[in-house]
């Protein structure tokens, strides 16, 4: 009996060979340089922001060098998938504009070196598997779970290594007779693949964020294909896709930095040139109480989640602008010297990511998104306003559609000029700040507050005032008009001249604003009046002031 009969009699109908698929996925052919790079999530949960750091990676480093940068869907773990976790996966994808060249989904493939489903690529696995077994490089194993179990338990107790390796390795030392009777039989087994390793020597293994670090080899018999559905392990199948989907680069967690020995053992064993690996750092926060660094965890905070950005309305180029600061600290500083291009252009350089730890800030993605709001145009921030309103509040989407022009005018108010306002900080705070000017939400919610000028007197004035009010009026005429308003009744036309000898004056114009302000807004700051009196309009404003002395 050789190990041809014990690969033929555990794999009997799986023809072809790992030269066959070899050739049926050939080397890309893309120019000098292209890396190819791929997001390899298993769909258990929600994608968390860790996972979205190195799809942008993956993404830069891609679109960067004219290559391909493809979606593969790790789903040996059927016993954790999570439903519509690929669906949500793509939604993300789609809306950050950093979607795969290749990928399946839908039922759809696109791209030649698919299936990009783990799950269906069970027969590619086992004609890898049965490569090794033929080269004495795996073997089946019959160990129960308890016997592992006790196994583990004694090594401890005897301050062994724990683990399936050397002489614990038990099912190594079978002979080939008792592997097959044992099969024949039809007792439970895993395939294990067979270490050649040797635990005490290291070897040198570059890390492209780590740079050259010294690991122990792998002397692990690690399982390779399960038992219950014939599904590879993470390890093995990261292996074969990697290889022939002709990846160049693996952007992945730090956590996967403790099974690179296992890994490089197993690209020996075939022959294969490893991918380089980016070992991505663990995603940091500031603690809230204690004021430690610490990581960020999915159960603390929402943060973790993708869809946190989402549902607060942050615009998906200021995440990834934030998200790129955390990827390589100089991004800002690149940024700036090159205001016109984006980030995909940025050169994205491994070795200046943080390796111990990257802060993630919300309060730097508040001031990244503030700014890049502050770049839009009205009508783009309506848009994003609406989209975002349609999903997380309807009723304001359509006061948005309903008022369109009013809507567009608001997003205009100290937009498109020097210093443009900067107080939008994501989509799902701006009905609150927005929300005085249209009537259905201000004669509900509005709130009188201190003035300097007495209630009485403010009503006398901005009737008053309300007369000669000039809805076509530019901005200095209409501050000019509202000077000699002040002058008539007798306020000082400025603060300055006021402060000069306050006996002589009842106030001062900035006193009458203020007033004016507080009765159209219910606020004591808004953005500039002059552009809000032009949207309510003279009506809203006799209506304002009315609601003022008796609806309120
Ligand atoms: N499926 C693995 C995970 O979600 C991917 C690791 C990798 O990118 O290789 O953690």
């Amino acid at each position: 009996m050789t190990t041809k009969d014990l690969a033929d009699l555990i794999f009997p109908n799986i023809t072809k060979t790992v030269d066959d698929y070899e050739k049926m996925y050939p080397e890309r052919g893309l120019k000098e340089g292209a890396k190819v790079t791929r997001y390899a999530p298993s769909p258990t949960g929600f994608m968390h922001i860790g996972n979205f750091l190195s799809a942008v990676i993956d993404y830069v480093l891609a679109k960067n060098s004219e290559g391909v940068f493809y979606l593969r869907n790790e789903d040996t773990d059927k016993a954790r998938e999570v439903e519509h976790a690929v669906e949500s996966i793509m939604k993300i994808l789609k809306n950050y504009d950093i979607y795969p060249d290749e990928y399946e989904y839908e039922n759809k493939i696109k791209g030649e070196y698919g299936p990009y489903i783990q799950s269906e690529r069970k027969e590619i696995y086992h004609a890898f598997i049965k490569h090794l077994i033929e080269i004495g490089r795996a073997y089946p194993c019959f160990c129960s779970k308890e016997t592992l179990e006790e196994q583990r338990k004694n090594q401890e107790l005897d301050k062994e290594r724990t683990g399936y390796y050397g002489d614990y390795a038990f099912c190594r030392h079978l002979t080939i007779e008792e592997q097959m009777s044992k099969i024949k039989e039809g007792i439970p087994y895993v395939i294990r693949f067979k270490s050649s390793g040797d635990f005490n020597k290291k070897f040198i293994f570059d890390d492209l964020v780590k740079g050259k670090i010294e690991l122990p080899e792998n002397d692990q018999d690690i399982p390779i294909m399960k038992s219950d559905n014939l599904l590879p392990t993470y390890h093995f199948a990261h292996l074969v896709d990697d290889h022939l989907m002709r990846t160049t680069h693996v952007v992945r967690g730090e956590e996967w930095l403790s099974s690179v020995p296992v890994h490089i053992d197993l690209f020996r064993a075939f022959g294969f040139k490893p991918p380089k690996y980016i070992h991505i750092p663990l995603i940091l926060k500031k603690d809230e109480e204690t004021g430690n660094a610490r990581k960020i965890s999915k159960r603390k905070d929402p943060e973790a989640s993708m869809q946190y950005y989402e549902e607060k309305g942050y615009p998906p180029l200021a995440v990834i602008e934030a998200i790129m600061t955390i990827a390589n600290s100089n991004y800002e500083e690149w940024h700036q010297a090159h205001p016109e291009s984006t980030f995909i252009e940025f050169p994205f350089s491994p070795k200046k990511m943080s390796s111990s730890g990257a802060y993630f800030d919300l309060e730097k993605l508040d001031n990244i998104s503030k700014n890049y709001i502050s770049t839009l145009k009205k009508e783009e921030v309506y848009d994003q306003v609406l989209s975002w309103a349609k999903k997380y509040d309807p009723s304001f989407a359509n006061l948005l559609e309903k008022e369109s022009l009013r809507s567009i005018a608001i997003f205009n108010i100290e937009r498109q000029q020097k210093k443009p306002r900067k107080d939008f900080v994501h989509w799902s705070g701006v009905k609150a700040q927005i929300s005085y000017l249209y009537d259905q939400y201000f004669f509900e919610d509005y709130q009188k507050t201190y003035a300097d000028i007495t209630e009485k007197e403010t009503i006398e004035l901005l009737k008053k005032y309300a007369n000669i009010y000039q809805e076509y009026d530019t901005e200095s005429e209409w501050f000019e008009q509202m000077k000699q308003f002040a002058i008539q009744n007798n306020y000082a036309p400025s603060p300055k001249i006021y402060q000069e000898d306050p006996t002589l004056y009842k106030g001062h114009v900035g006193m009458i604003c203020e007033s004016l302000r507080h009765v159209v807004t219910g606020k004591k700051e808004t953005p500039n009046l002059f552009q809000i009196l032009k949207i309510i309009g003279k009506d809203g404003l006799l209506k304002r002031i009315e609601f003022y002395e008796n609806g309120n």
